[in-house]
């Protein structure tokens, strides 16, 4: 068995990505299968998976959209109620940013809507594969000059004021923890999520090197005896684990995991939730383990964005 340190990394690099690397970098952590990644790799993973209706998948890549257009069209726009969208009025009319998910499923329920039509023709024009089984230019609706829709870059979202900067920037973070722990980021619902997943990964292959990874817990010193204890204890997890491997399914055999079995998950939030989760889960209130992560990243967030 391995032993590791939990931590984190926040995804910069997947910021300066196209959405299609981007969507399927994130996308193969459920299955640890990023060693299949190639030049071409992205497009036929994201539109196999999302065929297969793993749909989270569509949600940890963000548009925002720069609307011109008179009030009459907001409220058009909220007309369908739009739960998963970030809508702010602006001067010239208004910003919209949501996951490919959200403005796919927008669409589907609401394609006669002039607004929903205009935003999704936009990003179908840059993405089509995103959209090629449900958005066919030459039936919908005809371009209305009214509504002027442009996609907004990293750089200009970057520089938004602060109270839109909040709401509109979103930011990807990818955790390598334990079991307890992703349980609980699990439960900050405004959140995307995508995580490594015990149904598919076998931890008897060899690029698991055949065995099963732990994360360290911080509450027993190295020599300690709760420490052995815990060591043993996971010894014993990692043989029957492997044993029943060799009859059953590791969604079968998965069910003798402990809590501290090593996780990867993304977390992909706008900043404004990301604070929120900051505030409860580095308070002294919160899980030392889920602090142990929290501080280092809180920190790390402030330095990119100072009003965090
Ligand atoms: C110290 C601590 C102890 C805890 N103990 C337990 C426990 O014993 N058992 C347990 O089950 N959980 C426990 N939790 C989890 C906790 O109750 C929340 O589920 C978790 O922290 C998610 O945070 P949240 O609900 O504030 O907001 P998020 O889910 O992060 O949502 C962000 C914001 O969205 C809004 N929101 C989202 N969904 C809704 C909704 N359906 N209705 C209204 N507003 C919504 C709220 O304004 C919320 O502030 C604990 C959390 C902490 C920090």
């Amino acid at each position: 068995m391995k032993i590791i340190d939990p931590s984190f990394e926040i995804q910069d690099d997947l910021d300066r990505s196209s959405l299609a690397v981007r969507l399927e970098a994130c996308g193969r952590i459920c299955y640890k299968s990023e060693d299949q990644i190639t030049e071409n790799s992205a497009i036929p993973f994201v539109t196999k998976i999302a065929a297969h209706g793993h749909n989270s998948v569509l949600e940890v890549a963000a548009v925002s959209l720069q609307v011109k257009c008179s009030s009459d069209y907001f409220f058009e726009l909220l007309s369908c109620y739009p739960k998963y969208l970030v809508i702010d009025r602006t001067e010239k009319g208004m910003l919209v940013t949501g996951s490919i998910r959200s403005f796919r499923e927008l669409y589907s329920s609401h394609s006669q809507n002039q607004v929903v039509s205009e935003l999704v023709s936009v990003i179908a024009e840059k993405e089509p594969f995103l959209f090629q089984d449900i958005f066919d230019k030459k039936k919908a609706l005809e371009s209305n000059p009214e509504i002027d829709v442009t996609k907004m870059s990293l750089q200009q979202i970057d520089v938004l004021p602060e109270n839109l900067l909040m709401k509109h920037r979103f930011v990807g973070v990818k955790f390598v923890v334990n079991r307890a722990v992703t349980h609980e980021l699990v439960r900050h619902r405004p959140c995307s999520f995508l995580q490594e997943s015990q149904r598919y990964c076998r931890y008897s292959q060899d690029k698991y090197d055949g065995q099963v990874t732990f994360i360290k817990p911080m509450f027993y010193q190295d020599e300690s005896a709760e420490f052995k204890l815990w060591v043993e204890s996971m010894e014993d997890a990692e043989q029957n684990y492997l044993k029943l491997l060799e009859t059953s399914s590791p969604q079968a055999a998965r069910t003798v995991l402990p809590n501290s079995c090593k996780t990867e998950i993304i977390v992909y939030c706008n900043l404004s939730e990301w604070q929120h989760i900051f505030k409860l889960r580095t308070s002294k209130t919160a899980e030392p383990s889920m602090r142990e992560i929290m501080i280092p990243l809180a920190a790390e967030m402030k330095k990119r964005y100072s009003m965090m």
